[in-house]
């Protein structure tokens, strides 16, 4: 089993540093974890209004200590980030992601506009306004993204059901649609169970998204989001669950930004 999504106290709101996840992952008896934490926004040219990401001052830092647990640690320890995509942002986005050799790379949506949708305390935003429309502006991202060539991985995939705000009219379009361009662009979903402890109390994606993936051979991996050392892991015997149930046969990791698949045990 793997984690590969794994935040630390850098990006300012998790708690704990890089070797006490590493302690409960291994604990929990995973065999490879992945440090994900959110890249400095400043650097891909966007200012929040809540710093939520590692300040670009710490990232050095970051990758170096990542690098020093690779040495120390008993299993298999990967470096990677989490980046958000911003369209028209696709260049600047892909040249500083090359200064560094990250093991891969999650793209996410978490933002409409300069709207954090994840953020509870901008939760209220949703009800002022159109969700059908709002959730056609989300995958249309997701699709920019996917299609972009910068990402390995399309994390917490349908995020934008976070708060429970679902379209009124049936979507699984946009879930098809979505699928045939992540099969296209050759990108890997990343289960995300942090679903399960957000008020959606669902795994991103859900399970219907899940089984197209499924259908169409898209590959992938495993996450818990973990913001706290305690939630390394977290969900995964459900998430396994579901997934073998669903027909996969086995999960992606990477080196080096190469894919290679292995049973899912
Ligand atoms: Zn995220
Ligand atoms: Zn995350």
């Amino acid at each position: 089993m793997v984690d590969y999504h794994l935040h630390t106290s850098r990006c300012g709101h998790a708690q704990g540093n890089p070797a006490a996840y590493l302690a409960v992952a291994v604990e929990k008896g995973l065999s490879e974890i992945g440090f994900a934490d959110h890249f400095p926004l400043e650097l891909l040219g966007f200012t929040p209004q809540e710093p939520v990401t590692m300040q670009a001052a710490e990232l050095d830092a970051y990758v170096n200590e990542i690098k020093q647990l690779q040495k120390q640690a008993d299993i298999a320890v990967k470096l990677a980030v989490e980046v958000d995509y911003f369209p028209g942002k696709e260049s600047r986005t892909k040249d500083v992601l090359s200064t560094y050799e990250f093991d891969y790379i999650i793209g996410s949506v978490h933002y409409l506009d300069d709207w954090d949708f994840t953020h509870p305390a901008l939760q209220k935003r949703f009800d002022e306004v159109n969700i059908d429309e709002i959730y056609q502006q989300y995958f249309t991202l997701i699709q920019q993204l996917a299609l972009s060539g910068i990402f390995d991985v399309v994390g917490h995939l349908d995020v934008i059901k976070k708060f429970s705000y679902f379209p009124r009219h049936d979507w699984s379009f946009l879930v098809e649609e979505t699928c045939r361009i992540l099969k296209k662009a050759d990108i890997c979903v990343e289960v995300n169970t942090s679903g399960w402890r957000a008020p959606v109390k669902e795994v991103y994606p859900g399970v219907f998204f899940l089984s197209k993936c499924q259908e169409m051979n898209i590959p992938v991996t495993l996450g818990s989001d973990a913001h706290r050392p305690q939630e390394v892991a977290s969900g995964f015997q459900w998430a396994k669950l579901i997934l073998s149930k669903l027909g996969f046969k086995e999960i992606a990791t990477f080196s080096a930004r190469k894919r290679t698949m292995r049973p899912l045990l």
